[in-house]
């Protein structure tokens, strides 16, 4: 009976390997230096495994940027753009295919990134040529299986299998096909499978999460053609699935030629059951117990009921592992000295996590270890502490979600109505212009928040300092003529943080960074009981911008699903019932504000898909849920208040129907980038309402063109009606600075009047 963890964290505890990555990109230290850190991190992670009692560490999940990443170098994939002919190291390389820049090698347009499956890390997608040729050169790979085995560890190795590589990759050129690449692709695979193996390495972990997805018939049966041919006898491949169920391809994953299987039993609910059934005799099942996504203790008594009945059919081939990587939760709650201990004692970062998997084992095989026994008991009464604390259950917000009708969700009247109601209150003219929030948050402004965060600047002091703000960023949005104005976010930290500090039910950790992308790290928040609004918490500012301008404000808030997603939540009631509290939290802000005069309210859900399940199958309740979580926050004001909602991201062909279900007033999205082909859902789908198709990239620092807007524009105007049309950048300018931002915003309401004065 084997322990291991599917993949450890690579950023470190302080956030190391960050903070040396930019140090090395702005050239303040050397590659070497930078080699070191890498180094350093590595080895911490293995010694935290083994002194964990895992039966092995990993070797393979460490990258300076990203694992996919990582894979690409492996094989050879580069890009034709990024092949000089200039000396640079591997490792600039691959800065350079993630960022477009590195200190040595010529700058060229960045690869893209996309979300790695429905988590919130991002991996570069590797771009496949119409001629694509793999070749061999894992040279950074073996060298850390070396290292790892210098220093005394029984090493397993994790790879990305060739199937979901080639799935998560994207064909340029003609060459639409990749599952055609698939034979190039797998004898590259045998030789570094030799490669791994005449080191003495013993087991492989095949990471094939795609088998986790509604596969075409193409993809499912290439698998066997794949694997029939990696099959080898002198090492152990163990398939790794996780984030959701295999279903229909819990056939195929049991019976490919190699030695076992993972699953994630997390996200598989009777799963295992069915895999004890079809897994032939010979090979190990490694059941994935310890959540890999979330922060939550686990309690190993309630795993018995799985794992003594596994044990008893499988005996020795039962594993008990992580189940996904650890790559999505923070390193080590040992860190966390704000957090009260009611709440600590109830939650488990990667450090922690590899001790569960560990007291897994041995649960089974000394089942009466005091270890064992503490581990259990210290846990149950945590979470029945939680349970029973009055801080964070309140009955007040259950009943109220209890009592919802749908009419709570529902609008007075239809959108037709609203829209005349709306147009003859707002008086707006045609195309209105505006922007998504944010305006730049300059180093004055970071400066008060933290000061204001230590106690060094009073309360009163930060509210003046804030209003000052506000009063330029509404002048100088007045002066470049804008129509509907923001106050600007200069007091918010996080889009959701913001709100999260102020609502009763989350708590906040000081260290729980998890990668993001590259260098770039998340705190999600943590939900740990009942949401409430103990007070309003936009209001005031909102109300003190309105006052300074005779033009419309919106009130600007973040949506419940965007919330939900953003953060870590907890498990003891379902997504929807949180999503429904928070809802329900945000509704009364939305109510406060319209009281408070605020006539346009935007409701952020830049999220809204990315809470998505992967499985076809679960996606309509999903759907079901978030859209009346929207709609209830929403629902509360009179028809004359005009909702607008904001989204960024980049696929609406799948929930056009959804978003047309939220039935906000104006949706703000992300087009520019995709020269508006974006739009097309919308179009085909004739989607009924206001839209404010994002007219430049707010990530580029290129002051986009009057002309290209209006070009854009005049694409838009094609297949959606001119008097639904909004004006409006692609998402918030917070990252920007200000002299680009003027410019860019002057070029827009130019690129819209001269439009008007066509239309
Ligand atoms: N209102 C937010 C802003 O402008 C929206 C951010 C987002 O979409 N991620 O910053
Ligand atoms: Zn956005």
């Amino acid at each position: 009976m084997r322990a291991h963890c599917l993949g450890f964290p690579r950023i470190g505890a302080q956030r190391e390997l960050k903070k040396a990555l930019e140090a090395y990109w702005s050239g303040q230290i050397s590659q070497q230096e930078l080699e070191r850190v890498g180094q350093t991190l590595r080895q911490q992670h293995w010694q935290l495994q083994a002194d964990a009692g895992l039966d092995w560490v990993t070797v393979g999940d460490f990258a300076f940027y990203d694992h996919v990443l990582n894979h690409s170098l492996y094989f050879g994939v580069i890009p034709q753009r990024f092949q000089t002919n200039e000396t640079t190291t591997d490792l600039d390389l691959s800065f350079r295919l993630a960022r477009g820049r590195a200190p040595t090698g010529q700058d060229a347009p960045a690869c893209e990134m996309t979300k790695w499956f429905d988590t919130n890390y991002h991996y570069i997608v590797p771009e496949l040529a119409d001629d694509q040729d793999f070749h061999l050169s894992a040279h950074r790979l073996l060298a850390e299986i070396k290292e790892a085995q210098g220093l005394g560890h029984t090493v397993k190795v994790v790879l990305l299998g060739p199937l979901s590589y080639l799935w998560l990759a994207k064909a340029y050129g003609n060459q639409q096909d990749k599952l055609a690449l698939l034979d190039r692709l797998v004898p590259v695979y045998i030789e570094l499978f030799s490669q791994i193996a005449g080191l003495g390495v013993a087991c492989l972990q095949v990471d094939e999460p795609i088998l986790a997805l509604d596969l075409a018939p193409a993809w499912q049966a290439a698998f066997e053609r794949a694997y029939h041919k990696l099959q080898r006898r002198d090492l152990c491949i163990v398939l790794a699935t996780y984030f959701a169920p295999l279903n229909e391809n819990l056939y195929i994953a049991s019976r490919l030629p190699v030695s076992g299987l993972h699953i994630d039993v997390v996200r598989s609910g009777q799963e295992w059951l069915q895999a004890l059934d079809q897994l032939p005799d010979y090979k190990v099942l490694s059941l994935g117990l310890v959540d890999g996504r979330n922060i939550w203790r686990h309690d190993v008594h309630a795993s018995l009921d799985i794992l003594k009945p596994a044990y008893e059919r499988l005996g020795e081939r039962l594993w008990v592992a992580s189940s996904c990587s650890l790559l999505h939760v923070p390193v080590d709650l040992e860190a966390e000295q704000q957090l009260s201990s009611e709440v600590k004692v109830c939650l488990a970062f990667a450090k922690q996590k590899l001790a569960e998997i560990a007291c897994l084992k041995q649960a089974l095989l000394q089942p009466d270890a005091v270890t064992v026994q503490r581990a259990s008991q210290e846990a149950r009464q945590a979470y029945q502490q939680l349970e029973q604390s009055t801080r964070w259950r309140n009955l007040a917000v259950q009943q109220r979600v209890a009592q919802l009708t749908a009419q709570d969700a529902q609008r007075a009247s239809a959108f037709e109505q609203r829209a005349l109601i709306q147009h003859q209150r707002l008086q707006l003219p045609l195309l209105p212009t505006t922007t998504i929030g944010s305006f730049p948050q300059t180093p004055e402004i970071r400066r008060a928040r933290a000061a204001y965060k230590q106690g060094l600047l009073s309360e009163s002091d930060y509210v003046i300092a804030m209003q000052q703000e506000i009063k330029q960023t509404l002048a100088i949005q007045e002066e470049l003529g804008l129509d509907v104005l923001v106050h600007g976010e200069a007091e918010r930290n996080d889009m959701v943080e913001y709100f999260g500090e102020q609502l009763q039910g989350y708590v906040f950790s000081q260290q729980g960074w998890v990668q993001s992308y590259g260098s770039r790290c998340v705190k999600p928040p943590i939900i740990v009981g009942d949401i409430s609004r103990p007070q309003p918490m936009t209001v005031a500012w909102a109300q003190y911008a309105q006052q300074q301008s005779q033009r419309w404000v919106k009130g600007m808030l973040t949506g419940p699903v965007t919330m939900l997603c953003w953060s870590f939540a907890r498990t003891d009631i379902s997504r929807e019932q949180i999503a429904l509290q928070l809802a329900l939290a945000i509704r009364d802000e939305v109510v406060d504000l319209a009281k408070a005069g605020i006539q346009i309210i935007q409701i952020d859900e830049p999220a809204f898909r990315e809470g998505l399940p992967l499985r076809q199958q679960q996606q309509a309740d999903y759907w079901r849920w978030a859209v009346l979580a929207f709609k209830l926050s929403a629902g509360g004001v009179s028809d004359d208040i005009q909702i607008h909602t904001h989204m960024c991201y980049s696929e609406f062909n799948d929930c056009i129907e959804a978003i047309a279900a939220m039935d906000a007033d104006v949706i703000t999205i992300e087009t520019a980038r995709s020269a508006m082909e974006l739009l097309t859902a919308f179009e085909q789908f004739a989607y009924p309402n206001a839209i404010g198709p994002g007219v430049y990239d707010i990530h580029s620092p290129q002051v986009p063109t009057a002309a290209a807007m209006k070009k854009l524009l005049q694409k838009a105007a094609q297949g959606i009606d001119k008097q639904r049309l909004w004006v409006n950048p692609d998402c918030g300018l917070k990252t920007r600075a200000w002299p680009e931002v003027k410019q860019a915003l002057t070029q827009m309401v130019q690129a819209t009047q001269e439009l008007r004065a066509l239309w």
